[in-house]
């Protein structure tokens, strides 16, 4: 067992347990077996990490920047000193084959590093005044308490992209993690307890999502929430917002078209695509949910996607040969099947995978091709977060653009061509947030990650990350003409 199981939820700078008595079981996703049970709290325990924030909040926010950024500094050290532990556990309850996981313990460690960074780069604004009078200036000031929804698919990273830049910017944090994902969260709180960040700064609350969350919607004190989820709760919580006029910074789903161009480098093409499309399992906001190759590459591309494909080797993440995973849960594998079986059933060829697979007794789902799919089949607009790819051809740039803006996302999408020309052309009519050119891995800590439409509301990462954590408070200053 690499997990302490004595840990519950932290708040105010004490493990403690639910006052229910509930307890959340986590599951391996690879075998369906408990791997353990922790306290699972709800209204009581989100009032009082709400509370411990907001009393933590100006004590925090008056240390200087550099003195925040230095308990970052500790906590980025030592989660890299950790980063074997932090990936057992993250593939133990997630699922993730292990390489991905040390990944994704590295990445998520950037975000601290960045913004221990960023929080000593701050910087407010004078204005020249159009009176002579007058002095005008911008001050930065932390938005106040922060509340933090996080996803099940990057358990560590999705913490740290938003609990670095709130930390950074001098806000207090109630952390609720996805049910799924818990422990990972508790790795990464006792991390920060380590480094002796002071008590109520980061309280973590595990259990009913919707108690908590209307918990958090409720609260006058919790200034902002930044959630990354699906659309539909997205939706909720904005909803939810409204009667206290809470800020929100929203990281919801994606539909990622891929293009494949004429002139493009298959053999790149064709490992990216992979790469993003069976990464995690599929279960990625960014991941190349379809798929359009120029109709004079179609076969030669199908031809060498199929044969890399048909190598994965599917499995339990915990060994080191593994490619693939399994997906988080029965609803996720249901979601899978359910739109294998409609594309087939609408006409799509399947050509490798389509199957459920048992293995070690988890949801394993085999990694998929679709070719010969339309529009009108299921897959084509719903986000599918499971190793399928569907594919469809087109003969010109025209057409390959309006088919990936035909949809209500906007996260990402990827384009593959060695023409300068059509890259950029192309690049500027995709109406989505982020665009990969020849590249499937846009994210990293320095560069704005967001969505428009309705895959959200604001920034994560970059310069722009913390701005989603300060208000901007604008003084006006008269003065007289004496000296
Ligand atoms: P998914 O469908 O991928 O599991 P969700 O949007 O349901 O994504 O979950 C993302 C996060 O949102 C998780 O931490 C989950 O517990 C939380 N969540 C789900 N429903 C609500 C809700 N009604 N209010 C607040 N948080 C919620």
């Amino acid at each position: 067992m690499l997990v302490d199981t004595v840990k519950g939820m932290y708040i105010n700078g004490e493990w403690v347990q639910a006052e229910s008595g509930s307890m959340l079981e986590v599951f391996n996703p690879a075998t369906r077996e408990k791997i353990t049970e922790i306290p699972s709290g709800g209204k009581k325990e989100a009032d009082e990490a709400i509370r411990s924030a907001n009393a933590a909040f100006e004590s925090w926010s008056e240390l200087t920047a550099r003195e925040r950024s230095n308990y970052l500094y500790k906590a980025y050290h030592l989660m890299l000193e950790r980063k074997e532990k932090l990936a057992s556990i993250l593939t133990e309850e997630q699922g993730k084959p292990l390489k991905e996981a040390r990944g994704e313990i590295e990445f998520a460690a950037s975000f601290l590093l960045w913004y221990a960074e960023e929080a000593n780069r701050v910087y407010g604004e004078m204005i020249p005044s159009s009176k002579k009078n007058k002095r005008l200036w911008v001050v930065p000031k932390p938005i106040g308490v922060v509340a933090a929804i996080t996803p099940w698919n990057f358990p560590a990273a999705m913490i740290t992209r938003k609990v670095g830049p709130a930390l950074a910017a001098g806000c207090p944090v109630v952390l609720k993690p996805a049910e799924q994902t818990p422990l990972s969260a508790i790795e990464i709180v006792k991390i920060f307890e380590e480094v002796g960040l002071p008590k109520g700064v980061l309280n973590l609350v595990v259990g009913d999502p919707v108690e908590i969350g209307k918990e958090i919607m409720d609260s006058s004190d919790v200034r902002l929430v930044t959630f990354t989820g699906s659309t539909e709760v997205g939706k909720l919580l904005m909803e939810g917002s409204a009667q206290t006029v809470k800020k929100l910074a929203l990281e919801l789903g994606g539909h990622a078209p891929l293009l494949v161009f004429e002139d493009a480098d298959l053999d790149l093409a064709v490992d990216q695509a992979i790469a993003s499309k069976y990464r995690n399992c599929g279960q990625t906001c960014i991941c190349t949910n379809r798929l359009y190759v120029h109709s004079d590459v179609k076969d030669q591309f199908l031809e060498k996607l199929e044969a890399k494909v048909r190598e994965l080797r599917i499995g339990n993440g915990s060994d080191e040969t593994v490619d693939i995973g399994p997906l988080i849960d029965d609803s996720g594998l249901n979601k899978v099947k359910d739109q294998v079986e409609d594309a087939v059933s609408k006409g799509a060829e399947l050509m490798t995978g389509g199957k459920q697979w048992d293995g070690p007794g988890g949801y394993f789902f085999e990694p998929t091709i679709l070719a010969n799919v339309t529009d009108d089949m299921k897959i084509m607009s719903q986000e599918t977060f499971g190793p399928v790819v569907p594919i469809q051809t087109f003969d010109r740039d025209e057409e390959a653009i309006a088919a990936a803006n035909n949809t209500n996302y906007g996260l990402a999408s990827f384009l593959f061509t060695n023409n300068l020309n059509r890259a950029i052309k192309v690049m500027e009519k995709l109406d989505y947030g982020i665009i990969g050119i020849n590249d499937v891995f846009p994210g990293t800590a320095e560069a704005p990650f967001g969505g428009i439409k309705e895959s959200g509301l604001g920034k994560e990462g970059g310069h722009e990350g913390i701005k989603e954590y300060l208000e901007m408070k604008y003084v006006s200053l008269a003065v007289s003409d004496k000296l």
